[in-house]
């Protein structure tokens, strides 16, 4: 049996029931395996093994009292997954699907992405199975506050530093800074993506969505192609959605899908990014709310979706951009898009594809960038927000922005030459997990056995 494999099977045996990890693990280690048959000091270190073992795992109550006075009890997590390229670095998520095998493959594949964007960030991830949605400001308030009063112990600027993710923006961000401040009495860079007026950074709302249209831009200027007149799907109507619709229309391409987990929304003028923005980030309504207001948008409602299927992606477009979450795009889905023309999949979401979806773009030779590479510009700009609140200045937003540019095309072009030098041109998902695998890889046997 080759090490990948084993590698897998003591992943399945050692986690029984969490199935998004495994899928992550297969991922990542079935493409290692030109790797590993050219470095055994890989086995030989047994970094494979170490590499699946989070080095600290963190599972708390969170007590909370609801606006009618009664008691309420959520699970909290802090997957402290690899350190050995920087202090961990990975957002939480706030959602009722949250369980530690979803956090785990996301810490999992936050190991890699960081490594990938070329800074000194280690891999974690967080979160709790709490539904923000229809919470009111103060639940989430104290909500946020019991989740910090547990976990505080555990961050520091050099030791661990959260962000946002799925149910967690600017908002939730304050509340958990606010508190974290109350019980340390320390104002520092514990937290990122928080507003730039107390700490954040300038561009760091916008910087998942910006990176993946950067990734594409790359991509596409690799096969000297443009975005310039494309139709794009786009999926989720959340953060990495609107900055993706809002650099797409950016480059000139058009934008003309939406979704959120009730339904989707078809705009075939183009998503109106004032109205979306205006209904997600002021009102956090629906996307019925969007139709409401765009009346020359199509609503569909989940109920109403093809069995089996997602029907963003049976949209015809030129280019995808998958932005809510995983498993978002089955095999079915990539065939429809393969069969309407779409030439570029850009993952804003993390593993938005099943793996038979990854097989299906890898086969036809489109242009396919996983999330861990795609969607780094955000993780990258959290480190930009570090580095400021370390030296106590801001800088401008063209700054920031400028070095996410730059960033995401040194990992366009780490992950092209990878995919290059193990003979397989054009396959980012390889490109990708190899030269974000062998850094930390490295990095571990330097540091011993620890
Ligand atoms: P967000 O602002 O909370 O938005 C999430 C969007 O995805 C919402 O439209 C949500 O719809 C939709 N969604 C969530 N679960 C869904 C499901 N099961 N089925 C269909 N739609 C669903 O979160 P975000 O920050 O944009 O994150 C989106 C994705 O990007 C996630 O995979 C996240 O891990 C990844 N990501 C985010 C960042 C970042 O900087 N924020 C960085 C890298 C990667 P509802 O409102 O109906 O739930």
């Amino acid at each position: 049996m080759s090490y990948a494999h084993e590698l897998i099977n003591r992943a399945v045996s050692m986690n029984p029931a969490e199935f998004e990890f495994h899928q992550a693990v297969e991922e990542v280690m079935l493409s290692l395996q030109p790797l590993f048959a050219r470095e055994p000091k890989y086995q030989e270190h047994r970094i494979g093994e170490r590499v699946l073992e989070p080095e600290r795992q963190i599972i708390f109550a969170v007590p909370w009292i609801d606006d009618k006075g009664d008691m309420r009890i959520n699970r909290g997590f802090r997957i402290q997954f690899n350190s050995a390229l920087g202090p961990y670095k990975g957002g939480f998520r706030f959602h009722p699907s949250v369980t530690q095998g979803m956090l785990k493959f996301l810490g999992f594949e936050m190991i890699f992405k960081n490594s990938l964007t070329g800074l000194a960030i280690g891999g974690a991830k967080g979160g709790c199975n709490f539904d923000p949605k229809g919470k009111s400001d103060s639940e989430i308030m104290h909500f946020c506050q019991s989740f910090m009063t547990e976990l505080f112990r555990y961050l520091g600027p050099n030791t661990d530093i959260p962000a946002g993710d799925i149910g967690v923006g600017a908002r939730e961000i304050g509340y958990m800074f606010g508190q974290y401040k109350r019980l340390t009495t320390r104002f520092e860079g514990v937290l990122t993506g928080k507003n730039a007026k107390w700490g954040g950074s300038f561009g760091r709302t916008e910087a998942t969505g910006y990176g993946v249209v950067y990734m594409a831009d790359n991509m596409l200027k690799a096969r000297k192609k443009a975005l310039d007149g494309m139709v794009c799907a786009v999926s989720g109507s959340g953060n990495v959605a609107t900055y993706t619709v809002e650099k797409l229309y950016h480059y000139g391409a058009k934008p003309i899908t939406l979704s959120d987990s009730q339904g989707m929304i078809h705009h075939p003028a183009g998503i109106n990014l004032e109205v979306l923005k205006q209904v997600k980030e002021v009102e956090r309504a629906r996307l019925t709310r969007y139709a409401e207001l765009c009346k020359d948008a199509v609503y569909t409602s989940a109920a109403q979706y093809p069995q089996g299927r997602n029907a963003v992606w049976s949209v015809p477009c030129q280019a995808a951009f998958p932005c809510a979450t995983q498993n978002e795009i089955n095999e079915d889905d990539a065939k429809q898009l393969l069969a309407n023309g779409c030439c570029l999949v850009a993952e804003g979401a993390n593993m938005p594809s099943t793996t038979k979806a990854v097989d299906a773009f890898l086969a036809a030779g489109i242009a396919y960038a996983p999330g861990k590479a795609a969607n780094a510009g955000g993780v990258a700009t959290s480190q930009l927000e570090m580095a400021q609140n370390a030296s106590m200045q801001q800088w401008s937003f063209e700054t920031v922005d400028s070095k996410i540019k730059e960033i995401m095309s040194h990992i366009f072009t780490t992950i092209h030459n990878t995919a290059e030098e193990f003979g397989q041109p054009g396959n980012y998902m390889l490109g990708a997990n190899i030269a974000g695998f062998r850094k930390v890889a490295d990095a571990m046997i330097e540091q011993g056995s620890v």
